[in-house]
């Protein structure tokens, strides 16, 4: 079974873990197969990636200027019907935010394996998205590098884990006081310290939200009480996540911190291979890991992720939109970094709570949302 080429579709393939998954199929190119590309408005790297790997499939947001730039031969889908397509064994989700929803939902209706990057899908509909995985033997093959770690302890035991523990690096602003937080700059929240990522996903990772998102996905993805999963501040981000087994023995999963390595790994499972562009760790150059507890009243994010996702229903959804729309006024420099946070606990307090819903009162909550946090930014309420 090793030496079977997968055929791949990579949804969101500009974007930053979309260009990682292009980098792992060129240093394995007789494992992969790419037969669909999506991308988003980057047009000019989707050329050179179409130029590149020659996929039947193309989408993006702009078919005319892509249908000029491109001469080869090639199909324009939408990225549902990518996802579904006969031709297609895996689909990569590595678009951020809402988009990747309605994709990953075509795939696992469709019984594909999904390697998923896009952890909002999972956190706005993870019961519908889990349920139907189950219903079509769709195997979720997570990206997410704390998801991935788990998955990794998990694997070769039989018993349910008593308690997964999510690393966090604790962002660029661990350790600030909440008022020297609300001076912070666009520039310095988009350094991360150890991780190199997307735009949304490094500003979710200093307020904590990004942590609060995946403590919801790990309780979808690995079917496991609130209760039963606990956040580590890591800032040296070695060890990606740890379980906890009944007997009181821990597992942890250790590398140098590059999401080309998880990605790989959600790839070529249950196989590991060998890939001289993974940079190794290198003992001499680490002195200590330390963790310590985080701090919630600094980074209400983190509680109000976990209280969303405990309550359940429309709530994640609500939680996810609002944090979208906040993140790009935050971006966009229309509000202070600690508004972030203001903004999605308002929205939730405001929302109407719906306990058990459907795919499109989901939709309906996270449209609802959006809404909602753009007029308490710019305090033009007309209710
Ligand atoms: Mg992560």
């Amino acid at each position: 079974m090793g030496n079977i080429t997968k055929r791949l579709a990579v949804l969101g393939s500009t974007g930053s873990i979309g260009q990682q998954t292009l980098d792992v199929i060129r240093a394995l190119p007789h494992r992969f197969h790419i037969v669909g590309l999506a991308g988003g408005k980057n047009i000019d790297l989707l050329t050179k990636q179409i130029h590149e790997f020659k996929p039947r499939f193309v989408y993006c947001q702009d078919r005319e200027a892509l249908a000029r730039l491109v001469n080869a031969d090639y199909e324009f889908l939408t990225p549902e019907d990518i996802a579904r397509h006969p031709q297609v064994d895996v689909v990569v989700i590595a678009t951020s935010g809402r988009s990747g929803l309605s994709p990953t939902l075509a795939a696992v209706k469709a019984g594909k394996n999904v390697a998923l990057a896009n952890k909002e899908s999972v956190v706005m509909a993870g019961e519908i998205i889990t349920t139907e995985a189950k219903l079509n033997e769709s195997q979720i093959l997570p990206i997410d590098s704390e998801h991935s770690a788990i998955w990794q302890c998990l694997n070769g035991e039989t018993q349910p884990a008593a308690q997964l523990i999510l690393t966090a690096s604790g962002g660029p602003f661990l350790h600030y006081s909440p008022a020297k937080l609300s001076e912070v700059t666009v520039e310095q929240a988009l350094k991360h310290p150890s991780w190199q990522m997307g735009r949304r996903v490094t500003i979710d990772s200093a307020t904590l939200m990004n942590k609060g998102f995946e403590v919801i996905e790990a309780h979808w993805l690995f079917d496991i009480p609130f209760d039963n999963i606990k956040v580590l501040i890591h800032p040296q981000s070695i060890i990606h996540s740890m379980v906890e087994f009944t007997d009181g023995s821990i597992k942890a999963q250790l590398s140098y911190p590059d999401m080309r390595l998880p990605i790989q790994y959600a790839l070529t499972y249950p196989e590991r291979l060998a890939n001289p562009r993974l940079p190794r760790l290198d003992w001499s150059l680490i002195n200590n890991l330390t963790f310590e507890h985080p701090d919630l009243n600094t980074f209400p994010c983190l509680k109000l992720a976990i209280e969303a996702g405990r309550k359940g229903g429309t709530y994640p959804a609500v939680l996810c939109a609002a944090d979208e729309v906040a993140v790009e006024l935050f971006l966009s420099q229309r509000i202070k970094f600690t508004e972030i946070a203001n903004l999605i606990k308002q929205a939730l307090e405001l929302h109407q709570f719906i306990p058990y819903p459907t795919l499109d009162e989901i939709i309906a909550a996270d449209a609802w949302a959006r809404q909602k946090v753009l007029q308490l930014a710019t305090g033009d309420n007309p209710c």
